[in-house]
């Protein structure tokens, strides 16, 4: 057979494999696997050891065991109320065993009496017999024993239709298709070696070095990226050079009711030194949260101002809008600007005006939520754009907007802030292609929130505790991780409370003389609004609320926030809603609460109540992550890696990082004929984020 290069095989369907045809091509395609080369990109989840196989005359009750034998007959389905459950014999060279599985009835098509299978389970005692309860199963092949892939499943594929179609592709493929040139590899296996490791290991260690070479060069790729997304917009002159005029800077400083800090001194220096030179500025500016960074936004737009340009600050919801409206109005106005607040509930007459105004430059600030970048939206000389609390615009947005080459956006001078506490070490991943300004100071005088973590045990005293600060005319807040109760819930040692059961509860049962207030992402816009401004307005004393409360907003006669189901969150996350409290002067309190008693989570929560360092924090949660995605990057637009595991591959990042760096020095758009498979692969990385980005809108 000819072999293809990896390349060519994006061109190959499954259905040009034996035993694939239309239907089950369906089956690979909703998983997203559509070519010869989206096969060999189909990781396994797990791996099997079949030699770490107990035999069936050693197994003991509770252990957790491999064992390869032979299912002896069919497997029969009885019901049991609104159960199904699936019992079978399985046997090896040693003995028997009992297995059984719950409302699994399908299983009964898929195993067949006298297959080999390997079973990976749990041992449980049933009355006097012990049985096999609920195993992985998956078929094991008749040759010698040794590591099995296990690849994720869904919507029908089974393993043994990935591991053919794996197969498959991997006889396409010609051993010598690497786009590394040799020189590069280090100490990585080639590309084909580890391809085949990846999916037919030998041993472990082949299996991680195959891992760590596609790791790498899936971290490789993504950092050429960010360089090129840098070098296109350090070479983007803009022509604008905001220049100001300091004795004028000076005064606006000198009116602030405190003086900066260092850190705002020195970040309000950076972002002046960008706007003063004639290329646009694309910076972070990343502060914890209460760090001041609303301050160094309008010292940018007085900047702005003073050299003739217009400002706009974007925010995410119309309640942040409102109050960052008022404040900028409040230190901005008093210096000659015109400050505008522009959101959804602006309308008709008003709207036109205001709209009016803005084109024909009588507007220096204009302050809204998205709508802002409509393109009915038409400034008369744009020249700042501010994004507040903007981490849900991520690395792959902004890779879009670079992809496409949108010129004009990307030509304005563009200032991102965050309070996403992300760890240094990832930075790089995320924010490579940007400046960063860090704010890693707090204004003097605040009182660190006071944070305790309790059971449910202590509900009657945290009652107690909320109507106390309630009398003393504060509010609060409890967060909730579920909108509503989750009927058909596994958990049941642990059941998640539900912002809507949680607040009808309270205001009935608990607090009827105190006003109540419910606030989820399933309400309408306008009706969280309007419930976050009643709360903002001291309407509303307990704001019973999931995470959207998340962003931002400041209620600083706020005390005490209270986190239910507390083990649900990650660090980071708790750290941002704790940080709705101790705004005010008031000293402040968080109460994560948890009756899960593990070790790890007890160790999660306590590192919150021993700390209120941001990063510190998103260092620690790195550390002591679990599985899973706690980090909660996801939603703040990290990319996602196939290979790559970022808690664990630091190391490999540095090298990425390095040999980027080095071959984009070498060789800056990659003509040399030995990048040429580098080149290749860049352009799929850019294609594959515009195509991603479309999918997920
Ligand atoms: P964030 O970085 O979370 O957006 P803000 O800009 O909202 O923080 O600032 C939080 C609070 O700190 C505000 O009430 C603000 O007035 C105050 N603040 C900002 N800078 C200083 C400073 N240098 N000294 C004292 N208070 C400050
Ligand atoms: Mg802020």
């Amino acid at each position: 057979m000819n072999k293809m290069t990896y390349n060519e095989l994006g061109a190959v369907p499954l259905t040009s494999f034996k035993g694939i045809g239309k239907s089950r091509a369906e089956l690979f395609f909703k998983q997203g696997i559509v070519s010869a080369r989206d096969v060999l990109d189909y990781f396994p989840r797990n791996y099997l050891d079949e030699r770490q196989r107990t035999p069936i005359s050693e197994i003991m009750v509770d252990q957790d065991v491999i064992i390869r034998g032979r299912l002896l007959g069919e497997l029969k389905n009885f019901h049991k109320g609104r159960m199904t459950i699936t019992n079978g014999r399985i046997a090896d060279e040693t003995g028997e065993i009992p297995v059984v599985w719950f409302n699994q009835p399908y299983l009964v098509n898929n195993l067949k009496a006298g297959g080999l299978y390997l079973f990976q389970g749990r041992v449980k005692r049933n009355g006097y017999r012990i049985q096999l309860s609920s195993p992985k199963v998956q078929p094991a092949s008749e040759e010698m024993p040794g590591i099995v892939s296990v690849y994720p499943l869904g919507g029908g594929l089974t393993q043994k239709m990935v591991s053919g179609a794996v197969r498959g592709a991997l006889d396409l493929l010609d051993p010598l298709d690497d786009p590394l040139p040799m020189n590069y590899r280090q100490t990585f296996p080639d590309r084909f070696t580890a391809y085949s490791d990846m999916h037919y290991p030998e041993t472990f260690e082949k299996m991680e070095k195959a891992r760590a070479r596609l790791a790498f060069d899936e971290l490789f790729i993504q950092q050429l990226a960010l360089i090129r997304m840098k070098q296109g917009r350090d070479e983007q002159r803009t022509g604008l050079s905001l220049k100001g005029d300091p004795d004028k800077e000076r005064n606006l400083t000198e009116s602030l009711p405190y003086p900066l800090t260092g850190a705002q001194e020195r970040c309000v220096t950076e972002i002046r030194q960008d706007l003063a030179s004639d290329k646009a500025m694309n910076r972070l500016l990343q502060g914890d949260v209460g760090s001041g960074k609303t301050v160094v936004a309008f010292l940018s737009v007085y900047r702005a101002f003073l050299s003739g340009y217009q400002s706009a600050l974007m925010v995410p919801t119309e309640v942040l809008a409102r109050q960052h409206y008022q404040e900028a109005a409040r230190v901005l106005e008093p210096f000659g600007l015109k400050v505008s607040l522009l959101t959804g509930s602006v309308t008709g007459k008003e709207r036109k005006q205001l709209l009016e105004d803005l084109a024909e430059g009588r507007i220096d600030l204009l302050i809204g939520t998205h709508a802002l970048i409509q393109d009915t939206v038409a400034f008369h000389s744009l020249g700042l754009v501010i994004t507040d609390e903007q981490h849900r615009f991520g690395v792959r947005q902004r890779m879009v907007l670079a992809g496409k080459g949108a010129e004009e956006k990307a030509s304005i001078n563009v200032l991102v802030m965050t309070a996403t506490p992300i760890p240094r070490t990832l930075t790089m991943i995320l924010y490579g292609d940007m400046d960063i300004s860090l704010l890693d100071e707090m204004p003097p005088g605040r009182t660190p929130v006071k944070t305790y973590s309790v059971d449910t045990g202590y509900e009657e005293r945290l009652y107690r505790f909320m109507r106390s600060q309630v009398e003393q005319g504060h509010q609060v807040y409890i967060i909730c991780p579920a909108v509503e109760a989750q009927e058909d819930s596994q958990e049941t040692e642990n059941p998640l409370r539900s912002a809507t059961d949680y607040s009808a509860f309270l205001s009935q049962s608990v607090f009827p003389d105190l006003t109540v207030g419910l606030l989820h992402g399933k309400m309408k816009p306008a009706l969280k609004e309007e419930v976050m401004q009643d709360f903002v307005d001291g309407k509303i004393q307990i704001l019973v609320s999931t995470t959207v409360v998340e962003v931002g907003v400041n209620v600083p006669n706020a005390s005490l926030m209270v986190i239910e189901n507390a083990e649900r969150f990650g660090l980071a996350q708790l750290h941002q809603l704790r940080g709705r409290v101790g705004r005010g002067k008031t000293e402040s309190f968080c109460v994560l609460v948890s009756d899960q008693k593990q070790t790890s989570t007890r160790k999660r929560l306590k590192v919150l109540v021993d700390s209120t360092d941001g990063f510190y924090i998103a260092e620690e949660d790195l550390r002591l992550r679990g599985s899973g995605d706690v980090f909660g990057l996801r939603q703040h637009g990290f990319p996602q890696f196939k290979a790559a595991d970022l808690y664990r591959d630091m190391d490999l990042l540095r090298q990425a990082q390095q040999l980027s760096r080095t071959v984009m020095e070498l060789d800056p758009s990659l003509n040399q004929l030995e990048h040429r498979g580098i080149r290749q692969e860049l352009e799929r990385f850019w294609e594959n984020a515009v195509i991603t980005q479309a999918g997920t809108g």
